[in-house]
């Protein structure tokens, strides 16, 4: 059975999408079969993955919305085997009013993501910057989060609405989530906010956090506009290096039995 992890924090361009693509990329790079879910409507994972948002007919919306089958719509990784993608497109925005009168309306990803279970290892979940319907699914389709925090002013701000919304969802919606970990992203060695920042985060919330530290990296914040994960644009940059180390830390953390 595989495990579903989703990446989440509501605050923007703390690198959740980055983190996505990357620990999907990592994890698919060791072998384990992934899929990576792309679940916000501006659909950054699916063009960092090299497919056009535009011309993306079939997504994660259709599943939740108009109960298409998830496997219907998974699409190849050209560049990664092991690695798939549900994509999104920006009708994804319309899906939290469309769904406000359905019944089960939290449950609809589970429903799409569990008959998929069986064929992966991991699939990962990327949020998009909301506390809203479409993130309460991923969080309860999900087995964990990974929570993304930039090393930078205010990186704490939020985090306590985010964590009180995954208790909410622990005792309504999805009792067996849990928080694989915190992620401090964007480090740079050389400023002493950085630095500040890893320390606050570890003194609050210690075994919480994850040992890997994304640090800020040129070759992360390019590789999107070739349509490529960072190990492919370069893989011995720190960045590419960093996430492997986190997929690594994931895996050796819980035994994933790999999918046939
Ligand atoms: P989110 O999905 O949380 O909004 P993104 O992953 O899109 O955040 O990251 C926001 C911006 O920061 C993007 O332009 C991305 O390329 C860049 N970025 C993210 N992580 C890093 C990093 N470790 N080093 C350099 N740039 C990064
Ligand atoms: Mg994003």
């Amino acid at each position: 059975m595989g495990k579903i992890i989703a990446v989440a924090n509501q605050k923007g361009g703390v690198g959740k999408t980055t983190t996505a693509i990357n620990l999907a990329a990592s994890l698919a790079a060791l072998e384990y079969k992934t899929l990576l879910v792309d679940a916000d409507p501006q659909a950054n994972a699916t063009s960092g993955l090299g497919f056009d948002p535009a011309t993306i007919t079939s997504s994660i919306y259709e599943c939740m919305v108009e109960d298409v089958k998830a496997e219907d719509i998974i699409l190849q990784s050209p560049s990664i085997e092991f690695l798939d993608l549900i994509p999104s497109h920006i009708d994804l925005v319309g899906a939290e009013v469309e769904m406000i009168n359905m019944d089960n309306r939290e449950e609809k990803m589970r429903v799409a993501l569990n008959a998929l279970k069986q064929q992966y290892d991991y699939i990962i979940i990327d949020c998009s910057p909301s506390l809203g319907l479409i993130t309460v699914n991923s969080l309860t389709a999900a087995d964990s989060v990974v929570i993304p925090v930039q090393c930078e002013y205010f990186a704490l701000e939020g985090l306590g609405k985010l964590l009180n919304t995954i208790k909410i969802i622990q005792s309504r919606l999805n009792t067996e989530l849990a928080i694989e970990g915190i992620l401090l992203t964007m480090y740079d060695v050389r400023l002493r906010l950085s630095n500040q920042v890893v320390e606050e985060v570890k003194t609050h919330f210690q075994q919480m956090v994850f040992d890997t530290i994304i640090p800020r990296n040129v070759k992360l914040s390019e590789s999107p506009s070739f349509g490529i994960p960072a190990l492919l644009h370069d893989a011995e940059s720190k960045g590419a290096l960093s996430y492997l180390n986190l997929a690594r830390e994931i895996a050796e953390k819980n035994s994933v039995v790999l999918a046939k």
